[in-house]
Parts: C-alpha cells; sequence; structure tokens
C-alpha cells in the first residue's frame, strides 16, 4: 500500500485508528514533542480495567461494568478481561509482519517529511517534524497480547535498522502483568534498548481503584507490581487527576497517594518522573470531567514538595 494524502488525513477522526492500516497510527503529540507511532496491540479494545476517563468507545454500559467488576472472582482477575468477554486467540493475535511493515512505511514518512505534506499535518510547526517515539499504546492494555514479546524485539529491531538511536522505545502499561515471566524477560530486553515503562497508578486505596480503574484485580497488587517494576527498571508513573462526579481527589486522599510514591523511593525504586495528566478528550463516562489548570498546578507542587520526585504536568488543553 502506498503513503498517501487521503490515508493519513483520515486520522483526525481517531487517533488509535488508521484507515487501511490495523495496528500503527501517527499522532503528533504534545507529550512527546513531535511524532509519535502508535502500536495498537489491541484491535479488540482487550483491556482488564475499564477505567471511568477512558477514551475508548467500547459497547458495555456502566451497570455491566460495575456488577462484573463486583462479581469476578480476584484470583483469577489478572489475566481475564474484566467482562469476561475475553475474545479468541485467533482475534487477539497481532500479525507482527504487517505491524512491522506498517511501522517501517510510517517512520519513513515521517523521517523523510511527506507526513507534512498532507493537511492534517501540514500545519505542524518545523520543531515538531521530527520522529521522537514508537509508544506501544492503543485501544487496550499491550502486555495483554500474547505477541509482546515479540513485538518487542520487532521494534528495537527497526530502530536499529532505521540507525536512529533518537527515537524512543514507550510502554504505556495498567501494570496488571509487570511480574509475568515473560513480561519481566520482554521488559528486560525493552529496558537495555533504553526502553520507557509508564505505568499506570491512578489511585491510593482499594475503593477509589474500584470506582476509578473499574477492575477486579485487587489493589494491593497493582501497587506490589509498580513497586517491582520501579526497582527493576527505570519508570515512570502516569496518574490521572479529574473531577468525579464534580469531585476532585481530596487533600486526604492525595496525601496517601504522596505516602505511596514515597515508600516506593524507599525500597529503592527508581522514578524517572510521575506524570500527572487531566482528561484531554472525550471520556467513556460522562461524569469524569477534567480539573482547571491552576488545580493540577497546586496537586503537582504537593507531590514535588512531599517526595521530590520530578513531576510533568498535562492540562486538559
Ligand atoms: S487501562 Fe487504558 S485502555 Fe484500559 S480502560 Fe484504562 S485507559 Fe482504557
Amino acid at each position: 500500500m502506498s503513503f498517501n494524502e487521503k490515508t493519513l488525513a483520515a486520522t483526525q477522526f481517531h487517533p488509535s485508528w488508521f484507515e487501511g492500516y490495523r495496528y500503527v497510527y501517527p499522532v503528533v503529540s504534545r507529550r512527546a514533542g513531535g511524532v509519535s507511532l502508535g502500536v495498537n496491540l489491541s484491535p479488540t479494545k482487550l483491556c482488564n480495567f475499564r477505567c471511568v476517563y477512558c477514551q475508548v468507545q467500547r459497547d458495555e454500559t456502566r451497570d455491566e461494568i460495575e456488577r462484573a467488576v463486583a462479581t469476578t472472582d480476584p484470583e483469577r482477575a489478572s489475566s481475564l478481561d474484566v467482562l469476561r468477554k475475553t475474545p479468541a486467540a485467533d482475534a487477539c493475535r497481532v500479525d507482527l509482519d504487517v505491524l512491522e511493515a506498517e511501522l517501517s512505511r510510517l517512520a519513513s514518512a515521517t523521517l523523510d517529511g511527506s507526513l507534512f505534506r498532507v493537511k492534517r499535518f501540514a500545519e505542524v510547526e518545523p520543531s515538531k517534524r521530527v520522529l521522537r517515539d514508537f509508544a506501544f499504546s492503543g485501544d487496550g492494555e499491550p502486555t495483554l497480547a500474547p505477541q509482546f514479546p515479540d513485538a518487542v524485539s520487532r521494534l528495537i529491531d527497526l530502530r536499529k535498522k532505521l540507525n536512529d538511536d533518537g527515537i524512543k522505545l514507550v510502554l504505556i502499561t495498567n501494570a496488571t502483568r509487570l511480574t509475568r515471566p515473560e513480561i519481566v524477560d520482554a521488559l528486560d530486553r525493552f529496558d537495555a534498548a533504553n526502553g520507557e515503562i509508564w505505568t499506570k497508578l491512578d489511585a491510593s486505596d482499594p475503593e477509589r481503584f474500584k470506582t476509578v480503574n473499574r477492575a477486579a484485580i485487587p489493589f494491593d497488587a497493582i501497587l506490589k507490581n509498580v513497586a517491582f517494576a520501579a526497582k527493576r527498571w527505570r519508570i515512570k508513573i502516569q496518574t490521572a487527576l479529574f473531577l468525579l462526579r464534580g469531585q476532585a481527589p481530596t487533600a486526604e486522599e492525595f496525601a496517601r497517594y504522596c505516602e505511596q510514591i514515597r515508600e516506593i523511593l524507599a525500597i529503592g525504586g527508581r522514578l524517572e518522573s510521575v506524570q500527572l495528566y487531566t482528561i484531554a478528550r472525550v471520556p467513556a463516562e460522562s461524569d469524569a470531567e477534567p480539573l482547571a489548570n491552576e488545580a493540577m498546578d497546586d496537586y503537582a507542587a504537593t507531590l514535588r514538595r512531599e517526595t521530590g520526585v520530578p513531576v510533568e504536568v498535562f492540562y486538559s488543553r
């Protein structure tokens, strides 16, 4: 398939889908400060969380999600989709040859500048016309894909072929599978290739975790996984802060959150930074709304003061 304007223009209507492409999509990212090529290993939208702020449109109702979270056996939840609608293995299968071809084509288009001849990208300022990263992100949890370890190898090898160490490798994960042997092995290789692991930690107690991330997995398991990852690799923590039914995280909740970060540091966890962000796109649930910039700045100042960790802030706009 040739790289053409019509194909690229379609991306503006769906950021994690790209007409004619199955797995890879380009975005000009504020976070990356240039072009990020998203690698979506979840074409079936498979995820074991149902975050209230998730922008991926799925077809379950709020009641179905809450019932599933309340009744799923936590012992089995870490390896299951929360609604037990885990698609057949074939549907989840990622064709790595197709993925690599798409990534290679879009990387070349970014590097040779043809990406910026299409309407959607024509206004991108010169300083942002840079290929910043290949990022495992998209419509679900990347580490649930059986091909995740092999996909890691493909990204590392492609970057080598492009001979461009300036392209970062990023994994955005919800932390649920960070201690599984095959994932640990893949992430050892990812880390050795300077890949960055960005892991979600939105809550500071089991109740808020159930309300915000809507997962049946025990909150303790998430905390342990994040601590394990921070000790083994250098990681970034991503935390979503927002109004839920008009209520911002309380001072007590945020104090507990700061305490969690201090505990991770105290056991030798290496945190490159904590990214505090609020809702920037239309979320799954309408009662989740963005926080004002000033409120985000206040949380960031508290976190810096209480933990000394570097904090990055991403506003709604
Ligand atoms: S972990 Fe990511 S993909 Fe899964 S529900 Fe949460 S925001 Fe959506």
